[in-house]
């Protein structure tokens, strides 16, 4: 039993003095004892959705386990997340799926949903058993890579459809390098073409330039079920940011200002409707290559929220219900997860974020088994220092 004493929640777009009181795995209206945990200027969130993280376990345990990367989700605020299938073994059949579910019962911290493949060993040959794996997952992709075959893809859609989920697309179209926008652009305007022949519930995921925000903007006019999701690097950086550091070298890359604005405009104007991370961790060694041979990606979950605080909230882009849009609700509905409220009754996954007082982000604090972020050394508001999962203490007081 906590009672969370003298925090801030956010109600109808304010900060509001409140306290919270947990008992076993939910929030209840009062408590008279119970440990308490002081709150002043902390704001208190349910816990942070992200619908894109990469764990890497079964298959990649020297880059990051289902245990370091929900601890560091857990250090991050995040109380689910979802997490990509490019697996070994890679989740597209139930037996497959059943190795990491295994594992996550066992270690994961945190709320994780398994993604499953949409296609066998994500190779865009062969559907994955896409009917058996609706009964256990609520979102297929081939995260990773592109989709290679869009007669495949379209029967994919089909399938997916008929169970009630949805496919989360890595949009890339491989006539084009990476660093050419129309390898997104043109993946998305062709998987669109699809989406609107067969109406399915579609998500872009980590969208990065103008020409596609455009295009998604189009669909969403037309009425389709069409979302996207922008990350932290693509708001925050650009291309004139790397300098040869391959902690700046993921895919999608980052790309020019003018993409940078876009992608923040798309967020602020509701066409990107949820800001996810896609944590992808490495080892050291494969991050201290040259850039050119360095791995893509970079991890992302502990300072997603002082990023998303500092930059567009406490700056006041935007306001605390789009935080809570953004990272929470939003994600929540996309996936079809029940929606949460700091209520009575409500399951007691809470996260405690310091708004008030700045900390720069060090290396010797990350809870990932991976340090491959472009944000250390970076002076950020808004760094959780409690989060908890079913009412029970995950992160922060140690
Ligand atoms: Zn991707």
């Amino acid at each position: 039993m906590y009672i969370l004493k003298n925090g801030y929640i956010i109600l109808n777009n304010e900060l509001i003095k409140k306290d919270i009181y947990i008992k076993d795995n939910k929030i209840v209206e009062h408590l008279d004892d119970g440990i308490v945990i002081d709150c002043t200027d902390l704001l208190i969130t349910p816990g942070i959705c992200d619908i894109h993280v990469h764990l890497r376990e079964p298959g990649f345990v020297n880059k990051e386990t289902i245990k370091s990367g929900t601890m560091s989700a857990a250090k991050g605020g995040v109380t689910s997340l979802f997490a990509m299938p490019n697996l070994k073994p890679c989740p597209d059949s139930l037996a497959n799926l059943a190795i990491e579910e295994e594992i996550i019962k066992k270690d994961a911290v945190v709320k994780v949903y398994p993604y499953a493949s949409l296609t066998k060993n994500e190779q865009s040959k062969e559907l994955s058993d896409i009917k058996e794996l609706s009964t256990h997952v609520l979102a297929f992709s081939d995260d990773g890579v592109g989709f290679r075959n869009l007669d495949l893809l379209k029967e994919g859609m089909n399938e997916v459809k008929k169970y009630n989920r949805i496919i989360c697309s890595h949009a890339e179209d491989y006539n084009y390098l990476p660093t050419d926008n129309n390898s997104e652009a043109e993946a998305v305007r062709k998987e669109l073409e699809l989406v609107s022949k067969l109406n399915c519930k579609y998500h872009f995921c980590h969208i990065s330039c103008k020409e596609s925000f455009k295009l998604i903007k189009e669909a969403q006019d037309k009425g389709l079920n069409v979302t996207c999701e922008v990350t932290p690097h693509h708001l925050f950086l650009n291309k004139d940011m790397i300098k040869g550091d391959p902690n700046f070298k993921m895919n999608p890359p980052l790309r020019s200002k003018e993409d940078q604005i876009a992608t923040i405009k798309a967020l602020l104007s509701g066409v990107a409707n949820v800001v996810a991370t896609d944590h992808a961790p490495h080892t050291k060694t494969e991050k201290s290559l040259p850039y050119e041979k360095a791995l893509n990606g970079i991890i992302g979950l502990e300072t997603l929220v002082p990023l998303i605080y500092t930059n567009l909230i406490r700056t006041n882009l935007a306001s605390l219900d789009d935080f809570i849009n953004w990272l929470i609700n939003n994600p929540r509905k996309i996936m079809a997860l029940n929606e949460v409220k700091l209520e009575s009754g409500y399951p007691a996954d809470i996260a405690c974020f310091d708004i008030f007082n700045k900390h720069k982000y060090n290396e010797e604090e990350i809870k990932s088994k991976a340090v491959n972020s472009p944000f250390i050394g970076y002076e950020l508001y808004g760094f959780c220092k409690y989060c908890f999962v079913d009412g029970k203490l995950v992160y922060g007081g140690e």
